[in-house]
């Protein structure tokens, strides 16, 4: 079969594969523990669960518009002006209620650019953002930091990789891979610089509660600057990480009414909307504040408490190893270039061979765009971490 130009370059996500190899492993009983998966150990929080068997009992089982819920759409626009600077007025018409963070994503980048187009991708990045840049016949073109500056871009170093065709930039903090959160100050100086150039700034913001810093419990975001700060924007959120949704898939887009009208209309002819009792989930989580307040706390207390143990467990056991220690999401980018010989070449081949002989299933650097490192995810038991990291400097 000749398949078509739009997925000649299409990959599948690593961070998926990995994860489903390592369950299945252990699924065949082999001693597997598994620090590959991008996704809360935890369960969703009952009230949550409740809202929406109560929503399918109520019938709540019919289409909702293809952007949402209104009361959803409602729900997140409230959220966020919660969090936000004066001066932004945002109502249901700013957002798309879309099937995870990753339709989000690719409605957004599908939307906006296109063949001749470059997108700019803060490297380190997701494995997704790329493939998703590529799906719209666009070009990723990688941006990165110096490793000193947790890989963090400034206006200088966007300057260089600008050229005319520049029509997007991509950026996440807290980061997947590194857990790395850019300070308010370095987000005005990155979106004054988009909005000066008049790029689109898509920020995916999916792990912005799950912050460790000392000076506020909540990465900033770009609601936190002020709208004058800002120009083309998309601002990229969800359930899935936050409280530990990530099989009800539900994301949403933060934009202008515009565009967000223009995605309305593209999951129209596409998905129709987001599955609608996991929508009655999402507005319980956003709508019962006491509740996921609590839940919230609960979770990003043992993130941090887990990043505290395997920064100590590593500095520890594995002292010849360098590494970012992560300020928000659940997530260690491990550098491991110093073991790469005998026949480990790069960081798949030392992700195999730690795999294979010790049972541990980290995702390679090289999904992320540095082949140097490997990503570890903390989302998991102190036990498990424990053990995962005695079996890693055993190896
Ligand atoms: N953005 C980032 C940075 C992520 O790590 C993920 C994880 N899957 C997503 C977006 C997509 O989230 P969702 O599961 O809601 O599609
Ligand atoms: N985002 C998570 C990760 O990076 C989940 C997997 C995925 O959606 O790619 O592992």
């Amino acid at each position: 079969m000749n398949y078509s130009e739009n997925i000649s370059k299409l990959q599948p996500s690593a961070t998926m594969a990995v994860s489903s190899l390592a369950k299945k492993l252990a699924a065949e009983g082999k001693d597997i523990i598994n620090l590959s998966a991008g996704e809360p150990d935890f369960d969703t929080p009952a009230f949550i669960a409740d809202a929406a068997v109560a929503g399918i009992r109520a019938g709540r089982t019919r289409y909702t518009p293809a952007s949402g819920l209104p009361e959803l759409r409602r729900a997140v626009a409230e959220n966020v002006m919660r969090m936000a600077t004066p001066g932004w007025s945002l109502s249901a018409e700013n957002v798309v209620i879309t099937a995870g963070a990753k339709q989000s994503l690719f409605n957004a980048c599908f939307a906006l650019f296109g063949p001749g187009d470059e997108v700019l991708i803060a490297s380190p990045y997701w494995t997704t953002y790329p493939e998703i840049v590529g799906l719209a016949r666009a070009e990723p073109v990688f941006v990165t930091g110096p490793e000193e500056r947790d890989f963090k871009l400034t206006p200088d170093d966007l300057e260089r990789a600008r050229t005319p065709r520049t029509r997007g930039l991509i950026i996440c903090s807290p980061s997947n891979p590194a857990g790395t959160v850019y300070s308010l100050a370095e987000l005005r100086a990155v979106a004054g610089w988009a909005r000066e150039h008049e790029v689109c700034l898509i920020s995916d913001e999916i792990y912005r509660q799950i912050c460790f810093r000392d000076d506020s419990p909540v990465a900033p975001g770009l609601v936190d600057l002020s709208a004058a700060d800002i120009g083309p924007f998309v601002i990229v959120d969800g359930v899935s990480k936050t409280f530990a949704m990530t099989g009800w898939r539900i994301g949403y887009m933060i934009t202008e009414p515009g565009l967000a009208s223009k995605v309305g209309a593209l999951q129209s002819q596409t998905t129709s909307n987001a599955a609608t009792p996991s929508q009655m989930g999402a507005l319980a989580a956003l709508t019962q504040r006491e509740e996921a307040n609590a839940a919230i706390h609960e979770m990003v207390t043992a993130f941090h408490r887990r990043r505290d143990l395997v920064v100590r467990l590593i500095r520890e056991k594995l002292p010849h190893l360098s590494f970012l220690r992560p300020d928000g999401a659940f997530y260690l980018f491990l550098r491991v270039d110093a073991e790469y010989r005998d026949g480990i070449a790069g960081s798949g081949d030392w992700c195999s061979h730690v795999l294979e002989t010790k049972g541990v299933a980290l995702v390679p650097g090289a999904a992320f765009g540095d082949d140097r490192f490997v990503r570890l995810s903390f989302a998991t038991s102190d036990e498990l971490l424990r053990d995962a990291i005695d079996r890693l400097a055993s190896a």
